[in-house]
């Protein structure tokens, strides 16, 4: 059936194309419009609620229209909006880069910017390639990653990736990325808990390392959390352990922390955890709080040194990207980083995260169709298996995530499954009774769905 469209809906799609959608769908399932937001609330064009549980592609930390951000970045419009990067620089992103520097692992001192969270991976490889080149071993010029990572769009962002639905139809133009198993915790060969994992599936790293030692660059990896391939979680010894490998075997390590920090897993940064400092960390989407794209790398003295010398010897790092450093950015940022700061927003992640854990786990936890409820920090997740014995997934023909988000958008929850794992992170000004409301929608669109296909249950 054709939806009645309004005015808006129409002329947007004459003329857009829509990220990460087949746009055939919107034929039946037209584009949502939205005319305003404000904390963790979004409002569409009809006046409609939408509680925003994916923080807008993971991006808001506080809150839609927030205050104290929005005036920030009003001041700083009037003031400067950008500025060339090379040659010159401006308080903001001086400022920001002393900032970064002070609240990310020791040894991390240097602050490059971009302005995504897939150019910043681009830089971090790029950067680690060179610094090899340029310490006479030109033969280190490959990457290892983890199955069922994802870490961007960009070509290079690309490759490093290991979820299937967005490489595979690329995979002629992507570099040969060496690929180590990741750790499976839900489905795990070893039957190892995470409480007391002794993380034997590292050694699936260590095997190739010692194969291709000689070629390798560096490592990358999302700390703690697989995002896109699911919210796959798994516990801080891995990265430790991680950290040692990369040591002994002359490899760096990259912490591509674009989704996870800014204390989404419960402390600033996710390898904080492990207590490492990793050669590159990239930052993005809650660097801004969800109002600008500013993304950036922070990497060690020792890879700056490396690029540092007379122009004549060609060392540079000749990369940049025209907003790269952009003032209205840089001036939101450390807005944000201040309101972390005065409004103690760890102790409350802790606390939110803590009750979202118990609730969910409560209401989920005996469902038939419920495999795993999970959470690390304020992101939790939820998922969906077929057979609850065997933890056989739903095909993904079914797009039971797909139909289960329409089911809630109509309930005023805008939530974006990742396959069949529903998940939460929510911006972090969310009350307990929007936590409660969230995990109450979610399980009554889970249920009519199942209801309404009749999928046998499993007691
Ligand atoms: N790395 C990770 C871990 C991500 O989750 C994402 C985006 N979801 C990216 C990189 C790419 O960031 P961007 O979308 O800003 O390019």
């Amino acid at each position: 059936m054709i939806p009645t469209i309004s005015n808006l809906q129409r002329r947007d799609l004459n003329h857009v194309w829509h990220p990460c959608s087949q746009m055939k769908d919107y034929e039946d399932f037209p584009p949502i419009v939205i005319k305003s937001g404000k904390g963790i609330y979004l409002y569409d064009e009809n006046g409609k609620q939408y509680l925003d549980a994916v923080s807008s592609w993971w991006v808001n930390l506080f809150g839609h229209a927030n205050e104290r951000i929005s005036t920030a970045l009003a001041n700083q419009a009037f003031q400067l909006e950008h500025v060339i990067f090379a040659n010159f620089t401006h308080e903001p992103a001086v400022l920001l880069a002393e900032k970064l520097a002070k609240i990310t692992p020791d040894g991390l001192t240097k602050v490059f910017f971009a302005d995504n969270g897939s150019s910043a991976i681009e830089v971090a490889l790029k950067m680690s390639f060179q610094y090899h080149m340029q310490k006479n071993k030109p033969n280190k010029k490959r990457f290892l990653a983890l199955t069922d990572a994802y870490h961007g769009e960009t070509l290079g962002a690309l490759s490093v990736g290991g979820v299937d639905l967005y490489n595979e139809v690329y995979q002629p133009l992507l570099l040969d990325t060496i690929r180590a198993q990741g750790p499976d915790c839900y489905r795990c060969p070893y039957n190892e808990s995470p409480d007391s994992c002794r993380t034997p599936c590292i050694s699936s790293v260590e095997e190739k390392l010692k194969v291709h030692q000689a070629e390798l660059a560096a490592i990358i990896i999302e700390p703690l959390i697989q995002a896109a391939a699911g919210m796959k979680m798994y516990p801080p010894t891995y990265l430790k352990k991680l950290k040692e490998l990369c040591l002994r075997y002359d490899v760096h390590l990259i912490a591509d922390e674009v989704a996870v920090g800014f204390g989404r897993t419960g402390t600033m940064f996710a390898c904080e955890q492990a207590d490492i400092t990793p050669d590159f960390m990239c930052l993005a989407k809650g660097l801004t709080g969800g109002y600008l794209p500013l993304s950036a790398v922070l990497t060690t003295e020792d890879v700056y040194d490396a690029f540092y010398d007379d122009y004549e010897s060609m060392k540079a790092f000749l990369h940049s990207h025209s907003y790269t450093g952009n003032p209205l950015a840089c001036r939101v940022a450390l807005e944000v980083l201040q309101i972390f700061e005065d409004d103690n927003y760890l102790d409350e992640i802790q606390e939110k995260g803590a009750y979202m854990n118990e609730l969910a786990s409560k209401v989920f936890n005996h469902q038939p169709y419920l495999g795993e409820y999970r959470q690390t920090g304020m992101v939790g997740a939820i998922e969906l298996v077929k057979d609850k014995v065997t933890k056989e997934s739903f095909p993904s023909e079914e797009r039971i995530g797909y139909k289960i988000y329409q089911i809630a958008l109509e309930k005023g929850l805008l939530l974006r499954p990742l396959g069949n794992v529903l998940y939460f992170m929510p911006p972090y000004v969310i009350t307990k009774e929007e936590i409660n409301k969230m995990i109450s929608i979610t399980n009554e669109a889970v249920q009519q769905y199942f209801e309404s296909t009749k999928v046998p249950t499993y007691e």
